[in-house]
């Protein structure tokens, strides 16, 4: 049998296109089907547009902090326009670079939907073509609770358009995407809450991190109503306005619900059902570890799959299919453990390995090593914003379990220590590694007595 392509790649996001250019470059034909736009969420309404918001809530703080500091600073207050415009200027521009990055690898870029006819056939535009292995790589969609007034919510991919600031929002959720916005919200001038379901937002995160994150958001003004569910969504008389009801009693009024309560694997129209591919008990694509679905000649990667969802997660899977495919050669399984993470909230979280619960249920003897500290820039300042960092120590074999802080910059700190934690390292090398002097950092390696 002969087919028209090796690789036929549907979504060009981050492990799509990670996967087309490298296989193309190995020497494969390669075609790549995109129905909305290059990078996919990442680029889109993920990571990439999300950081550049950030960046504009942390201003803010900054100005204000140039006061301390003797600037004469002060501001006309904050256009959303603006800040979205520029946005999507940027956001055009990557979309370009990863055209041609495309297109100079020597990949077949088809723009549309693309929905699999049969093994080993894939249709876009009215067109079906042949490929020896076909990669699912369509990523994820936001979810919305099903309940009266839905219609008048926010979600992630519509946040980053709003054409006006919400001057109140109600922000559900408790994981990534809520808190990051909470913080973009909030550090941008609006009223904002956040409706958390359970005790205590972030739960897959250290119980300290959470404590320390929640006590942060709440010195900056942000509104937490924890053990609390949206009951129903109304829009009022006035303007834009919407009236809340929560199911634990009272309502709230505000400009904009914005609901992050996780995301499904896209799989609208993909057209499964011509072919036989495996889901798991949350509808993901089932994949053995070189991530073939049960359907011969299918592949799948990224949001789809079981694992964490973030980009550098795709781009990794993208490139071991590449290889394996038409590079065995060069074919290493990508490694799970260790993945550092941050959550760009306003302080950033970042953290690499084990909480101290997930340590302990693992069956380890843990020392726990933390500290928290008013961070030097702030010294003339009335903030009460503290530093937080903390290790997670085997006490049976000295090696670092888990790194985790909440600070600024975090992401970028932590990134150095998951090295650190890949190459097995030890609290000793930690104690024998020189600070650097005076950064918030050195504290991770002259922290000398255990607090449990
Ligand atoms: P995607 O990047 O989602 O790409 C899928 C592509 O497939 C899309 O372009 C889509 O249009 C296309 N597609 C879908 N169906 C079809 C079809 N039938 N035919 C043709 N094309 C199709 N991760 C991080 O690591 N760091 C972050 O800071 C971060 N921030 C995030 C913020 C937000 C708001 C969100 C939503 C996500 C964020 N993520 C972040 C997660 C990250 O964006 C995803 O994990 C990553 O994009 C997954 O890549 P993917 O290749 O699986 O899918
Ligand atoms: P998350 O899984 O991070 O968080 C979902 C949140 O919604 C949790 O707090 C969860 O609560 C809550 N929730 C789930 N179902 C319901 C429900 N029915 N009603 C009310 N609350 C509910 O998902 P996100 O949507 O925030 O983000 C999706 C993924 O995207 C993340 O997991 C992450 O992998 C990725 N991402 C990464 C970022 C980064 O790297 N900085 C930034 C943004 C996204 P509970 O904990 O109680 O289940």
């Amino acid at each position: 049998m002969t087919y028209e392509f090796d690789l036929f790649v549907i979504g060009a996001g981050s492990g799509g296109v990670r996967a087309s250019r490298f296989a193309a470059g190995f020497g494969a034909k390669v075609a790549v089907a995109e129905s909305r736009y290059l990078g996919g969420t990442c680029v889109n309404v993920g990571c990439v547009p999300k950081k550049l918001m950030s960046y504009a809530a942390h201003c803010s703080e900054d100005i204000e902090l140039a006061n301390s500091y003797g600037w004469n600073a002060s501001t006309q207050g904050f256009d959303w326009p603006t800040l979205i415009e520029n946005k999507n200027r940027e956001i055009g521009r990557l979309n370009d670079i990863y055209g041609r990055l495309l297109e100079n690898s020597g990949v077949t870029l088809l723009n549309g939907h693309a929905r699999i006819t049969g093994p080993h056939r894939v249709e876009v535009n009215g067109k079906v073509h042949t490929a020896r292995h076909i990669l699912l790589a369509t990523g994820g969609w936001p979810v919305l609770p099903d309940i009266p007034g839905k219609e008048f919510m926010t979600d992630s991919n519509q946040v980053f358009f709003l054409e006006q600031q919400p001057k109140r929002v109600l922000v559900i959720g408790g994981g990534y995407i809520a808190l990051e916005f909470a913080s973009i919200f909030n550090g941008l001038g609006s009223e904002t809450h956040v409706s958390y379901r359970g005790d205590l937002f972030l739960r897959h995160f250290d119980h300290d991190i959470r404590e320390h994150m929640r006590d942060s958001m709440t010195a900056k003004g942000i509104k937490l109503h924890f053990n609390s569910e949206v009951q129903s969504i109304e829009k009022t008389g006035s303007k834009n306005e919407l009236k809340v009801t929560l199911k634990e009693g009272g309502s709230l009024l505000v400009d904009c619900v914005f609901c992050a309560i996780g995301r499904r694997p896209m799989l609208d129209n993909l057209g499964l059902e011509n072919v036989n591919i495996d889901l798991d008990e949350q509808g993901l694509i089932k994949v053995n570890t070189e991530y073939e679905t049960s359907e011969p000649g299918i592949l799948a990667i990224g949001d789809l799959i079981a694992g964490p969802q973030l980009t550098p997660v795709a781009l990794a899977e993208g490139m071991a299919v590449a290889r394996r495919l038409f590079r065995q050669e060069e074919y290493k399984p990508v490694s799970y453990e260790n993945i550092a993470t941050a959550v760009f909230t306003l302080p950033n979280i970042a953290t690499v390995g084990m909480s101290e619960e997930q340590a302990k249920a693992a069956g380890y003897d843990v020392s726990v090593f933390s500290s928290s500290f008013r961070p030097m820039k702030l010294s003339f300042s009335d903030s009460t914003e503290r530093i937080f960092m903390k290790l997670v120590v085997d006490r049976a074999t000295d090696k670092v379990l888990g790194c985790h802080m909440v600070g600024p910059d975090a992401g970028e700190l932590i990134q150095g220590l998951a090295v650190a934690l890949k190459a097995g390292a030890t609290k000793a090398v930690f104690d024998d590694t020189i600070g650097i002097h005076p950064t918030a950092a050195e504290e991770f390696v002259t922290m000398r007595t255990p607090v449990r």
